[in-house]
């Protein structure tokens, strides 16, 4: 990252902790290298400063927006360095005679993952030859898209819709240029030889056209080679190579798809492309992509809070766990699958599992008396009786002693629940 301290940015602040942005000034400064803010929050600086902390915050591999999508923005080549940022959006192929049904399956592909829906981001819209067709799609296609046609249909496209337009080559760049130009928008570059990219890369930025780079996945290997060198370098400091990548995945063979799909998930994609929604490619894909597109510096977590699981009355027996995302869910299916109704009572140990939060004390009796009152577990049953998971067994009398209420110990492993629900429930 470029600004390596908020003091650097704190300095160019107007230091009077107005908390007008939320927070204070060197909150701010904080919140602004970790993106957690918009400079615009803070309504007074001037024009000077304003430019010199938007350079300072700048990523190291610009942020391109277009058409509700966001890609680029990166800061470092490894995930573990600090985190990546922007998910690559998946958007996938479709062209002026078939983008009815493609929608269709765009929009109704989804993957359930520990709670969260996974879905695609949009549309490659290509043309193939009937511009008033385009046209039409390109004004009723409800979700993001970019799009590769000629430069002489680019400019009637623009007028119906702006966004990234493709793809420029070293035979055609210069037409791109002047559309581009023109409505503002960013250009797709595209070949699979690292000395035109750069040659295309000079062209538009040295006119201020913002552009992603499309190294062109003929083979995994080669394709493999030339990301990692744009990367790389862009990181380092080439100017030229500190745009977006993109990657076309488009092979007859579903396995060679998804190998190449997850590695350039993995290494560096900022924008994927398919040639179809097949699941066989893009479930893999997409659930990586969760994986590697979560902050490291933050458990996952979900929301603490009383959850009902089937359909519980005032005798149904109340579990409590911690708010470790991956806790939760197994608790959850658990007790679901077993046909339990009952309540579960999560408590926020900052989305640590059970055993570290007892161990660091995250998942204390407080913590549970604290969630009881929250959530008024005593208005919605009769009796009054926890389960805790086993890992807290040494936490039984504490409990006891801060909520009032009998604690049951219940089994280390919430599969077990069932067998040991029926011994200790009437
Ligand atoms: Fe500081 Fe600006 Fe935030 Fe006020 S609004 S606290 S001046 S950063």
């Amino acid at each position: 990252m470029k600004a390596k301290s908020p003091l650097e940015i704190y300095k160019l602040l107007p230091k009077t902790n107005c908390m007008k942005c939320g927070t204070t000034c060197m909150g701010f400064a904080t919140n602004l290298i970790q993106r957690k803010q918009k400079l615009d929050e803070c309504p007074y600086l001037d024009e000077k400063a304003r430019k010199k902390i938007a350079e300072l915050i700048e990523p190291n591999i610009k942020e391109i927006e277009f058409d509700g999508l966001v890609v680029g923005g990166e800061e470092v080549l490894f995930r573990h360095e600090l985190t990546f940022f922007n998910k690559p959006p998946f958007l996938i192929k479709a062209n002026e005679q078939n983008y009815e049904e493609v929608v269709k399956e765009v929009k109704s592909y989804k993957k359930i993952y520990i709670g969260k829906e996974l879905k695609l981001d949009g549309i490659l819209l290509e043309f193939k030859g009937d511009k008033d067709k385009f046209l039409r799609a390109l004004k009723e296609i409800d979700l993001s898209l970019a799009i590769v046609a000629p430069p002489n249909v680019l400019k009637s496209a623009l007028e119906v819709r702006r966004t990234a337009i493709g793809y420029a080559t070293v035979e055609n760049y210069e037409d791109f240029l002047e559309v581009a130009k023109a409505y503002e928008v960013p250009v797709m570059i595209k070949s699979n030889d690292l000395r035109e990219l750069k040659f295309l890369a000079e062209k538009f930025r040295g006119e201020g056209v913002k552009y992603v780079i499309n190294p062109v996945l003929d083979r995994i290997s080669s394709c493999y080679d030339r990301v990692i060198k744009i990367r790389v370098n862009g990181i380092k400091g080439d100017r030229d190579f500190a745009y977006p990548i993109m990657v076309e995945i488009d092979f007859d063979d579903v396995f060679y798809s998804a190998m190449a799909s997850m590695t350039f998930v993995c290494r560096y994609a900022d924008l994927m492309v398919f040639r179809e929604v097949n699941p066989l490619v893009l479930m893999p894909s997409i659930v990586l992509r969760e994986n590697i597109y979560t902050d490291p510096r933050v458990p996952v977590a979900v929301e603490s809070g009383l959850y009902k699981i089937g359909n519980p009355n005032g005798n149904a027996p109340v579990f409590v766990t911690t708010n470790f995302m991956l806790t939760y869910y197994t608790v959850k299916t658990d007790l679901e699958s077993a046909g339990i109704d009952c309540y579960l009572l999560v408590i926020d140990t900052g989305g640590i599992c059970v055993g570290a939060s007892v161990a660091s004390g995250r998942f204390n009796a407080n913590a549970v008396k604290e969630a009881l009152d929250k959530f008024k577990v005593e208005e919605r049953v009769k009796h009054r009786k926890l389960i805790i998971p086993g890992l807290a067994s040494r936490l039984k009398g504490a409990i006891e002693d801060a909520t009032g209420w009998e604690v049951l110990v219940g089994p280390v492993d919430s599969s077990a629940i069932k067998d040991w629900l029926e011994k200790v429930w009437s």
